[in-house]
């Protein structure tokens, strides 16, 4: 293995571990894939939440389709007899010259390589309000959240209740299927989009159908309008509409009552302080190399939402759970090779197709050159996701639970 002493480690006799930063698909996926190999190092996973979150079955946890132990399991029970230490903790700062990392709860930990993959969170643009009025649609506390408001939107029942889903991409149109079947009629839904068109980056048969499902759910999609600021109990939107000229005029400023808004319209990435600092894109993202290393810091790797990393068209890949599944492998086996002075492999993005949620019990797929929509969707759906569970133990213990919940 590994021959390079570092000076921070060279009056310890303990081998610094692989840390890892980030529990969320490219992390946790991370370490357990390395765990697999023989001769894996000692492996330290420091995640400050206590549950992975399988993000894609959100909406499903939302609806109580699903149960909070199926989509959530504990990072002790997942990792339990795996080789990888987990750490409950949150990673402040990292020292990229002396290979330490540095926490939250005042921990100073050396590593011998790093993956930072931390993931994003919600970026409001500057919109006044956007972040103290708003509800987000991440977490297990932002589930408990809406459905606590949902319950009492239901309860209450006056006219003209109104729910603002804010960012028409995935997670905005997939939210406000749910969110439509779940009201029940007690509230309007409004999907406000500031961009022309809904799932600007989806294939035309995956638009055609959110189009038709938020249809069928009397969802209000609202595209070139922009929130400019979010008041507790209002929304004010500048809509533009297309003139005959060239270019889009601001037309003035609407007031949208609102009883509550969730906002899906952006990620930005606040990863912990690095020394010296390394390359970012304009979002804030880490560039890195094909081989998922940090462009001059060799020992340091990157993956997920936060890595920035182009395609073969030179856009940058997208920041999803697919991508992030994909390159924890990959990872893996470099992670091995650089460790052991071996060349380290180029990480090849495979699209796989796009599913989307579209309300209780529907959905619609694209893949290997089929469409599907509707229930069947739903169920293959949520079949390719529990193929995509962690860990074999997780995975049964869900499959058990589907296979006595099923009535033929
Ligand atoms: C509601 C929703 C639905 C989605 N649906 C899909 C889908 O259908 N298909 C798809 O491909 N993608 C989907 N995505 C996107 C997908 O979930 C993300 O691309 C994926 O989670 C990225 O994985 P990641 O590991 O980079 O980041 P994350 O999953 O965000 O994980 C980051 C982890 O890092 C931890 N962390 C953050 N800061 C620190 C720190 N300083 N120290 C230590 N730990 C830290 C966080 O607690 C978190 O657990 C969805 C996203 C959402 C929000």
């Amino acid at each position: 293995m590994e021959s390079d002493r570092h000076p921070a480690n060279s009056d310890s006799t303990a081998i610094p571990p692989v840390v890892i930063v980030g529990g969320g698909f490219a992390g946790l996926y991370t370490a357990l894939s390395l765990a697999e190999s023989r001769r894996h190092p000692p492996i330290l996973l420091i995640e400050p939440q206590e549950r992975f979150l399988f993000l894609p079955l959100l909406y499903e946890l939302l609806s109580g389709e699903l149960r909070r132990w199926e989509i959530a399991p504990r990072y002790d029970a997942l990792l339990a007899g795996k080789g990888v230490g987990w750490l409950q903790d949150r990673v402040d700062r990292i020292d990229a010259s002396q290979r330490h990392v540095h926490t939250a709860a005042g921990r100073s930990l050396p590593y011998r390589r790093l993956v930072i993959a931390s993931g994003g969170c919600p970026e409001f643009f500057g919109v006044p309000g956007a972040d103290i009025h708003s509800l987000g649609f991440r977490t297990l506390d932002d589930v408990e959240r809406l459905q606590q408001l949902l319950e009492k939107l239901r309860r209450s029942a006056r006219p003209l209740q109104r729910l603002a889903v804010v960012g028409a991409g995935p997670t905005g149109v997939e939210l406000a299927c749910k969110l439509a079947d779940l009201a029940q009629g007690c509230a309007v839904i409004e999907l406000i989009e500031q961009g022309p068109t809904l799932l600007p980056q989806a294939r035309a048969f995956s638009r055609e159908q959110a189009e038709k499902a938020l249809r069928q759910r009397d969802v209000r999609l609202r595209t070139h309008t922009a929130v400019t600021r979010v008041d507790a109990d209002r929304l004010h939107l500048c809509c533009r509409s297309a003139p005959e000229g060239d270019g889009l005029q601001p037309a003035p400023e609407e007031l949208l009552p609102i009883d509550g808004v969730i906002w899906t319209a952006g990620l930005s990435f606040r990863p912990p302080l690095i020394s010296p600092d390394p390359r970012r894109d304009r979002r804030g993202r880490l560039c890195c190399q094909a081989d998922l290393s940090l462009v001059d810091q060799p020992a340091i790797f990157v993956a997920g939402d936060l890595a920035h990393l182009e395609g073969p068209d030179g856009d940058p890949l997208p920041g999803t759970a697919q991508v992030a599944f994909q390159q924890a492998p990959l990872l893996a086996a470099n992670l091995l090779h650089s460790l052991a002075d071996e060349p380290l492999e180029t990480f090849q993005w495979k699209d796989l197709g796009e599913m989307l949620s579209l309300g209780q019990g529907d959905a619609c797929l694209t893949a290997s050159g089929l469409t599907l929509a509707g229930p069947a969707a739903f169920r293959l759906r949520q079949l390719a996701y529990l193929s995509r569970m962690p860990g074999l133990a997780h995975t049964l213990r869900v499959a058990a639970g589907w296979l006595a919940d099923w009535k033929p």
